[in-house]
């Protein structure tokens, strides 16, 4: 039976490849966002629904949860040190924190092709209705290594189809996901596909 009134139903989204979308979630409600076909980055982001200057920091994540790696049972904080989501389920258990949005001039500095090129900034930008200079976001699925010396690279994501994870807001948020356009290197095993976000009420 599906409950009458809206709020209870479950909402699904599907952000089709080089492109992003915008879900509203109250405390409590679940986003569970699933890599389609696998091998796909989740550019993740959100701020604050009542102090739009409030945003998502990877950095203060770090800082919180005393790792660069993202386990089931942390929580996601904002810039002001205030929980925004806790992660409940992750059937992949790698995840970027370190890298901001594609962007044409990343495009253009590893690949000269930035011009008209979509990105995770203009895609994030545009969902929320903003137009931040930089924004650095949980980037889900994505597989960046660290070496022993240091260096890094970005490897092809672990995910495979169907693979998914799930948050619960922790505050009334405006999240913005984006379906990492970059095609050019492994960031998406060489091309961008879909991801589905399904929201599910407060139960
Ligand atoms: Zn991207």
């Amino acid at each position: 039976m599906t409950p009458s009134d809206p709020s209870l139903r479950q909402r699904r989204i599907t952000i089709p490849p080089f492109s992003g979308d915008l879900i509203e979630m109250r405390p409590g409600e679940r986003l569970t966002i699933i890599d389609d076909e696998g091998g796909q980055v989740v550019d993740f982001f959100a701020e604050s629904a009542t102090e739009p200057d409030e945003i998502l920091s990877s950095g203060v994540t770090i800082d919180c949860n005393e790792s660069l790696r993202l386990n089931v049972g942390d929580t996601l904080y904002s810039d002001r040190y205030q929980p925004m989501f806790d992660l409940i389920e992750d059937t992949v258990g790698e995840h970027d924190l370190l890298h901001p949005c594609c962007r044409p001039e990343m495009y253009d500095h590893f690949y000269d092709n930035g011009a008209n090129h979509p990105s995770c900034l203009q895609n994030l930008n545009t969902a929320l209705g903003r137009d931040r200079g930089t924004i650095t976001p949980v980037n889900l699925f994505m597989h960046t290594v660290i070496h022993p010396d240091l260096t890094i690279s970005v490897e092809e994501p672990l995910s495979k189809a169907g693979d998914h994870v799930t948050l619960v807001a922790r505050m009334h948020l405006r999240v913005a996901l984006a379906a990492c356009s970059v095609t050019e290197s492994k960031c998406n095993s060489g091309r961008s596909t879909s991801v589905t976000a399904i929201l599910d009420p407060v139960v």
